[in-house]
């Protein structure tokens, strides 16, 4: 039996409706045994099906979507976290595997100033392709000159979080303090048992629908909202995030050789950057540069260079790439980059705060498709859309990425990571000009494509979340 949450829905609307399941057949071109199997969670009616089951009963798609279970506690929404805990400055290659771990060491190490010795277990996702990562390498780099004993723990499964991590400190052969961290994604940590490092909710609205009606009640701009919420402070930080991002693209495109790790990578964004075709159409044109830059930074942060998490390392290229190549084209200043920031920054919030934005835990839509959807949405900005209309264009990022599994090759944020940096980037503008062109009489909310990605992250295999044991990870190269 498929494990659907349609059947219910199809059976309540259609007995509203007084209809038979043959007349429910009918109407949508298909017969009674299929309308049996719907109903019995057998079989998921194709998209279309929904489509004229929705005209048939007068009721929105996403009448079709919504859970019937109360959602769980932990699930539930109270506001967001400033823009500054998504947009992080800091090291690659990886936010939940370089920088969360290194931040809870810093704080472990301070805690500690009296250990002679640590030891760091890894379990999850972090111990299957942490040494691609270079977790151990960060751990004991930033514990130093303190020594520290890193081991990976393939087994354990009872875990909380799929990045889950156990620091021990000893002084003298006696173990003096013990802490499990989780590393939440986006560079973002917790602590077990402990709600010392949550961030502060500054954001009491935590959908889209709801900032959406608030904007407009305000006659805001999203990025608008951005500014009453966290003040002129913020304008401050994106400056540094907009200058870091230029110059992990700067360098990039000027760096060459091979990535660390072993695969052998070649850096290519040099290359793409000035390699012309002869008599290179302008599309051509626009799809290499934009490329190129998506892979200046992302390899960058390969490189363990300088990046902003946006939302993550991995999918760091995306969003600076289109930022980058639009204000070349047409001259934005760098107020208004700042802007699309801010505006790209909320989708990216609403992602991280109602879904997740770790691979680890929803697959690399939850990375390279939320960081498609602040590139589309950061571009509504930029060229002045309706919020309906960057609403629309970031729903349409997300929405196709949805189910995008999460396999780097020997657990290195190379292969596929860095291409699809620049294929999403691609798609953002893509998105971007979609929903432009097209009036606003879509049936599916932004809101409704976070809470199914999350929905879809749950119930993608775990080989397929930044194991490596699925999918690409498991080919010889
Ligand atoms: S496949 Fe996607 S989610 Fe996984 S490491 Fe690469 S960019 Fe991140």
């Amino acid at each position: 039996m498929i494990n659907n949450i349609y059947s219910k829905k199809i059976t309540e609307l259609r007995e509203k409706a007084d209809m038979s399941k043959k007349g429910l057949a009918d109407r949508v071109n298909t017969d009674e045994e299929t309308v049996t199997q719907w109903e019995n969670g057998e079989s998921v009616p194709s998209a279309e099906s929904f489509y004229k089951m929705a005209k048939l009963f007068n009721v929105s798609m996403d009448v079709f979507f919504e859970t019937e279970q109360p959602m769980k506690e932990k699930d539930l929404v109270n506001g967001m976290e400033s823009l500054n805990q998504l947009y992080r400055i800091g090291r690659g290659p990886s936010s939940s595997h370089t920088m969360g771990p290194e931040k809870a060491c810093v704080i472990f190490k301070e805690n500690n100033p009296d250990a002679d010795c640590f030891k760091a277990v890894l379990y999850g996702s972090l111990a299957k392709t942490g040494k691609g990562h270079c977790t151990d390498s960060v751990i004991e780099n930033t514990l130093s000159p303190v020594p520290c004993e890193v081991q990976f723990d393939y087994l354990k499964t009872d875990i909380e979080h799929p990045n889950t991590m156990d620091l021990f400190a000893y002084k003298n052969g006696e173990q003096i303090d013990f802490i499990r961290v989780f590393s939440v994604g986006g560079g973002r940590i917790e602590f077990e048992g402990s709600s010392s490092a949550k961030e502060p909710i500054v954001y009491k609205l935590s959908t889209f629908k709801d900032i959406k009606d608030y904007c407009k009640e305000k006659k805001y701009r999203l990025w608008q909202y951005v500014h009453e919420v966290e003040g002129e402070y913020i304008w401050e930080y994106l400056a540094e995030v907009w200058k870091t991002m230029k110059n992990a693209i700067e360098t990039g495109i000027e760096d060459e050789g091979t990535l660390p790790g072993g695969l052998d990578v070649q850096k290519k964004a040099k290359y793409l950057y000035n390699m012309e075709h002869i008599g290179e159409s302008a599309e051509t044109r626009e799809n290499r540069e934009v490329c190129s830059y998506a892979f200046a930074v992302s390899e960058q942060n390969a490189s363990g260079g300088r990046i902003v998490t946006a939302p993550t390392c991995g999918a760091s290229g995306v969003l600076p790439s289109v930022l980058y190549y639009m204000q070349l084209k047409h001259g934005f200043t760098d107020r208004q980059i700042l802007q699309a920031l801010a505006t790209g920054g909320l989708i990216g919030n609403l992602i991280k705060t109602n879904a997740s934005i770790s691979g680890a835990e929803c697959g690399c839509q939850a990375e390279i498709g939320t960081a498609c959807a602040m590139a589309s949405a950061a571009l509504g900005e930029l060229f002045g859309l309706k919020r309906g209309k960057i609403e629309y264009a970031a729903e349409i990022a997300i929405e196709h990425h949805l189910g995008l599994t999460c396999d780097p090759i020997c657990g290195l944020v190379q292969i596929p990571c860095i291409e699809r940096n620049a294929v999403a980037a691609m798609r953002a503008i893509n998105a971007v000009n979609l929903a432009s062109f097209l009036s606003d009489t879509r049936k599916i909310s932004l809101d409704s494509v976070i809470t199914t990605m999350k929905k879809t992250g749950m119930d993608i295999h775990a080989a397929y979340r930044e194991t490596s044991e699925g999918g690409l990870a498991t080919l010889e190269i």
